[in-house]
């Protein structure tokens, strides 16, 4: 507890840092808490020093730890999901920052019709172009957004991405700068995108270059945790 409040602290501190250097508003940029891997006692901890958002990238462990859902307290699917997990995540989930092709969008929407809510989601872009990473390709995404249904149940809130995996955060911020022109054509393209403003860009050690090209949410989690066994990190 005592080390999550320090850990909390810093990262506060670096969020407010690059919002100053980059000459944004630190309310400008939501703390998503990344707890996969961790306990319902860590989540709890969180929750009582102030963490909101929380992001997980397992539905099973979603909803472990997010079931029965608590006020004010949103989770996130930030990791993709098969499809038969679909009925699952919008059980548990406020938003799905992972969707990536048309069915599981449909399906999505078909499943919150019948569950009676409405849900945010983000798409995941590839833009590091890295094999291992899920998500639309650089190439397809604006083609593939612009050519979506109108939405019902769901809400158009924008994308997401993973930086690049080099070691050298500064290799992110072709990722990150991507995104944003795209968010911002893909915003002024249609009706149907006029929530159309979220970015979900940066983790512990790229989070400054994701801020500094326009991150609207930052997704923290060993620099909140700390580090995650081995076995179960993605
Ligand atoms: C694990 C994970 C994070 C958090 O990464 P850290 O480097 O531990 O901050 C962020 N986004 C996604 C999609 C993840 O899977």
């Amino acid at each position: 507890m005592e080390k999550l409040l320090t850990n909390k602290q810093a990262i506060l501190g670096r969020i407010a840092k690059a919002c100053e250097l980059a000459g944004r508003s630190p309310s400008s940029v939501r703390l998503i808490w990344v707890s996969k891997t961790q306990s319902v006692s860590a989540v709890e901890a969180a929750i009582a020093l102030g963490a909101r958002d929380f992001g997980e990238n397992r539905v099973q462990e979603a909803l472990e730890k997010f079931l029965p859902q608590r006020e004010g307290i949103s989770c996130r699917i930030i990791g993709p999901v098969q499809k038969n997990k679909l009925r699952k995540a919008v059980q548990v989930a406020q938003a799905i920052d992972s969707v990536a092709d048309l069915e599981s969008m449909l399906k999505l929407e078909a499943l919150c019709e019948e569950a009676d809510k409405n849900l945010e989601v983000l798409f995941q872009v590839n833009a590091s172009e890295e094999d291992t990473k899920s998500g639309l390709s650089m190439q397809e995404a604006f083609n593939f957004l612009t050519s979506l249904p109108e939405p019902k149940r769901l809400i158009y809130k924008g994308l997401m991405t993973i930086g690049k995996n080099t070691g050298k955060p500064e290799d992110s911020r072709v990722c990150f700068a991507f995104l944003r022109d795209l968010r911002d054509g893909i915003f002024n393209s249609q009706p149907k995108f006029k929530h159309f403003t979220e970015l979900s860009m940066g983790m512990t050690d790229d989070l400054e270059i994701a801020i500094a090209e326009g991150a609207t949410m930052v997704r923290v989690g060993t620099a909140l945790f700390g580090s995650r066994i081995a076995i179960l990190s993605t």
